[in-house]
C-alpha cells in the first residue's frame, strides 16, 4: 500500500479535509487527515492494519502499544495482523504511562503504532514508558506521516503515507488574511460527522 492508495482510502471515506485548520502544533493547514474517519470502518482499518504489519514483517514483534486515544484502533489492527497483544499507553498527569493493569515484562519486543506522526512528540513518549516499564521497542509505526519523513524517534520507523504538507503561522496564514474561519478539526468536524 503507497500514499496514494491511503490518500484514496481518507477521500473517499471523507476523512481528507479540505478547509482553513488550526493542527495541534498551532500552525494552520488547508488540509487535514481525520484518521478517525477512515478508521470508523473496520473495512479500512484491516487492510492498513495489515499493510502497516508488513513494513515490520521481519522484525519479532510480541506487543503492539499505541498511545491514546489516536492509536488505539490502528494499534489494535496492526497487532492482529502479527499475532500480538495490543496494549495503549495515556497520560496521566500529563506524562504518558501505562494504565489499566497494562504490564509489559522486561526485555518483551513492542513495536509503538499511532495514527499520524508530526514531530514523533507522541511516539518518542510512548517509546520512554514502555523503555521504563523494561521493554525492548523495536520499532515505530504510524499510517501517516506528516513530517515528509523527518521526524527521528530513535527506532525504526515505517508509515504507509508520507506528506509534506504545508504549513502557516497564524501571522503569516493566506486563510486568515482572507478572513475565513480556522477550525480544529478535532472538535467541530469530528462531531458533524456523526451519522
Ligand atoms: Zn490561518
Amino acid at each position: 500500500m503507497d500514499t496514494p492508495e491511503v490518500i484514496e482510502r481518507f477521500r473517499r471515506t471523507g476523512a481528507l479535509l479540505e478547509g482553513h485548520f488550526v493542527l495541534t502544533s498551532g500552525l494552520h493547514s488547508t488540509g487535514y487527515l481525520q484518521c478517525a474517519l477512515v478508521l470508523q470502518h473496520p473495512s479500512e482499518a484491516e487492510p492498513l492494519g495489515r499493510a502497516l504489519a508488513e513494513r515490520f514483517a521481519g522484525t519479532r514483534v510480541e506487543t503492539v502499544a499505541a498511545p491514546a486515544i489516536g492509536g488505539i484502533i490502528i494499534g489494535w489492527e496492526v497487532a492482529r495482523a502479527l499475532g500480538a497483544r495490543s496494549i495503549w499507553t495515556e497520560r496521566e498527569d500529563g506524562r504518558m504511562t501505562l494504565r489499566r493493569g497494562f504490564i509489559v515484562r522486561p526485555g518483551e519486543s513492542v513495536l509503538v503504532v499511532e495514527d499520524v506522526v508530526t514531530t514523533g512528540g507522541s511516539t518518542r513518549e510512548t517509546i520512554e514508558a514502555l523503555r521504563e516499564a523494561g521493554a525492548l521497542v523495536v520499532g515505530a509505526g504510524s499510517i501517516i506521516d506528516r513530517s515528509g519523513g523527518r521526524a527521528d524517534v530513535g527506532v525504526a520507523r515505517a508509515a504507509l503515507a508520507t506528506l509534506d504538507v504545508p504549513t502557516h503561522a497564524p501571522a503569516t496564514c493566506p486563510l486568515c488574511a482572507a478572513g475565513v474561519p480556522a477550525v480544529k478539526p478535532g472538535s467541530r468536524i469530528a462531531e458533524g460527522s456523526r451519522p
